[in-house]
Order: structure tokens, then sequence, then C-alpha cells
């Protein structure tokens, strides 16, 4: 399926996000990410996405990702959109993956730039930002295209507006759907898909869920992006820095109670940062019964 045709007006649709094991011959990770999958399926997710590792691949590297989509499809009925981060990578490689990926059916693309090594010069590159491979697709192939969008802007941009510019650049350029990175504050993700709605240009907006359940993990993500944590959950946090299972509830609740309040603003789409485990995600999808 298309994943522009499984947003439904007025209802919120859920996504989940898993990883590659990062061998594809770990049978043992691969029937977790399998068990995980399944288990997540009661909750009648809309797609599944699977991030792909950034800057330079080659194409020996492809071949992982294409396997674990392979064994994926071949185990669950599920919608699948690969991710893709094209700096550093040629045309002629990028090309050659768009064939093996659709060989296997896959109809949508999460159109990405990826991060940059420090010190790397991509001046020179083909791709240089995640537009010149919404182009390409636009211009070549068929997928569904859905971008990333940073409710609070992307950390190397400092002008807000000029990263919503380059945004709405992409979504003119083709894309169909904007996934946000994680974002702790609804009213920034509320304020963004405001922004996103008026340009009139019919990109549907998924919020992205990050259940927090370890305190050092959540703050070495926060470290690399532009995000904002409320003061209660800061606080929070901080109050049960030492253990991790009181990390997990405050983050289980935390996420119960800002989900409740994306749907109750009519959010198109809620997109789990599951990192491969599905425990804290029943938890909150239990309560929030969509
Ligand atoms: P871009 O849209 O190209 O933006 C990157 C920066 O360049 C921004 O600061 C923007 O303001 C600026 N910019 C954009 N266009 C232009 C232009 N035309 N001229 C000048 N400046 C411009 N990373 C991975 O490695 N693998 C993954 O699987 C992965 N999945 C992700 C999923 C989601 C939902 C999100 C939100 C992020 C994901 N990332 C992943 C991280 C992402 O690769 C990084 O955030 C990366 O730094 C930016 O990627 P982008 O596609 O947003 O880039």
């Amino acid at each position: 399926m298309r994943i522009s045709d499984l947003y439904v007006k007025d209802k919120t649709i859920l996504s989940f996000e898993v990883y590659p094991p990062k061998d594809d011959d770990n049978f043992e990770k691969l029937n977790l990410l399998i068990e995980i999958l399944s288990s997540l399926k009661s909750y009648n997710p809309a797609f599944v996405s699977m991030t792909f590792g950034a800057f330079g691949k080659h194409f020996d590297t492809f071949e992982t990702h294409y396997n674990m989509i392979s064994k994926i499809k071949s185990h669950l009925d599920y919608t699948l959109m690969p991710h893709f981060t094209c700096v550093g990578t040629s045309l002629s490689d990028v090309k050659k993956y768009f064939e093996k990926i659709k060989s296997l059916g896959v109809e949508n693309i999460l159109a990405l730039r990826g991060d940059i090594p420090e010190g790397e010069d991509i001046s020179n590159y083909e791709f240089q930002h995640a537009i010149d491979l919404v182009k390409l697709i636009k211009a070549e192939e068929n997928f569904d295209i859905a971008v990333a969008g940073y409710p609070e802007g992307h950390i190397e941009c400092d002008d807000y507006s000029l990263d919503m510019k380059y945004l709405k650049d992409k979504i003119q350029a083709g894309a169909d759907v904007v996934i946000t990175q994680m974002a702790f504050d609804n009213s920034y993700l509320l304020k963004f898909r405001d922004e996103v709605a008026s340009w009139n240009l019919n990109a549907k907006v998924s919020a992205g869920i990050m259940p927090i359940k370890n305190y050092k993990q959540i703050f070495k993500m926060l470290s690399m992006a532009r995000v904002t944590l409320p003061k209660k959950l800061q606080n929070d946090l901080d109050k049960f820095k030492d253990n991790n299972d009181d990390i997990r509830k405050v983050g289980i609740e935390f996420a119960i109670n800002q989900c409740e309040e994306l749907v109750a603003n009519g959010f198109d789409g809620l997109h789990f940062y599951t990192l491969n485990n599905n425990s804290p995600v029943n938890q909150i999808l239990d309560e929030l019964k969509i």
C-alpha cells in the first residue's frame, strides 16, 4: 500500500519505526525483531518504517537493508517504508538500490539526507540535501515519499523560518508525508503541524513519539538534537535518574498523556520510535486505545 492512502480523515493513524539488526545473518536478533513486529500488529499500524545507516553507504551495505526488508515482508503482512539516506551515495548506487526494493514490492520511501560526519565536505556530492533525493524519486520513480521534519528546527539550522522553508520545498518537490523528529512539548508539534497545514500542500504530518526508558540514553539523544523537554518531565526524570524502572514509568505515563492530547487535537499520525522494544509501546497503546 501507498502511505498517502493510509492517512484517514478525522483519525490518527499509527506507525512504528524499527532498525535492522546489524548483521542480517543474526537469526536470534532477526527473530526477535519479527516477534516485536508481530506483537505490535494488534494495534493495527498503518505502516512500519526501517532505519538506514547514514553516510557513504556502498552497495554491499544496501544488501543488508534489502535483506531485512525482504525477510520482514516474507514473515509479516505490513506496509513497509524503508528510510534512505542519500548524502555520500552515488546516483548509480541510489538507482540500483531502488531497483532492488522495487523488486520486493516496496512503494514508499522516507527520503533523508543523513547526518554528515564532522569535518566532511559534501560540496561535491551528487546528493547534498534530502530534496535532491525527493526530486530524483519524483522525476524517475513511483514511490510515495515521506520526509523528516523538525518541530523546533534542525540542529544545524539556527533560523527556524529558513528550516521550515526547506521543509516546504521538500513538500513542493513531491513529499506526501512529514515524520517529525522526537518531540515532547506538544506546543511545538501543534504549531509545526498548523504551519505545514497553512501551506495547503496536502501533506500529512506524523508526530515522532519516543517512549523514554533510560535516563542516560535520552539525554545522549537530546544532546544531538534541538528538542525541549517540558519542565515537569525534566524534573521527574532527574528525580528518578538512578532507577530505570521508574524512568520507564515516567516515560510511559508522559507518552500516554502526550499522545492523548495529540489525538484530541486531530493529529494525522503518531510515529513511534520503538528502538526495537515493543513493551513500552504496548503499554502506551493499551492505555490510549485508538
Ligand atoms: P535535509 O532536509 O537535507 O536538511 C538537513 C539540513 O540542511 C537542515 O539544517 C536544513 O535546514 C538544511 N537544508 C535543507 N535543504 C537545504 C538547501 N536546499 N540548502 C541549504 N540548506 C538546506 N538518519 C539516518 O542516518 N538514518 C535514518 O534512518 C534516519 N531516520 C530518520 C527518521 C526521521 C523521522 C527523522 C526526523 C530523522 C531521521 N534521521 C535518520 C536523521 C536525519 O538523517 C538527520 O536529521 C539529518 O541531519 C538531516 O536529514 P534531513 O533529511 O532532514 O535533511
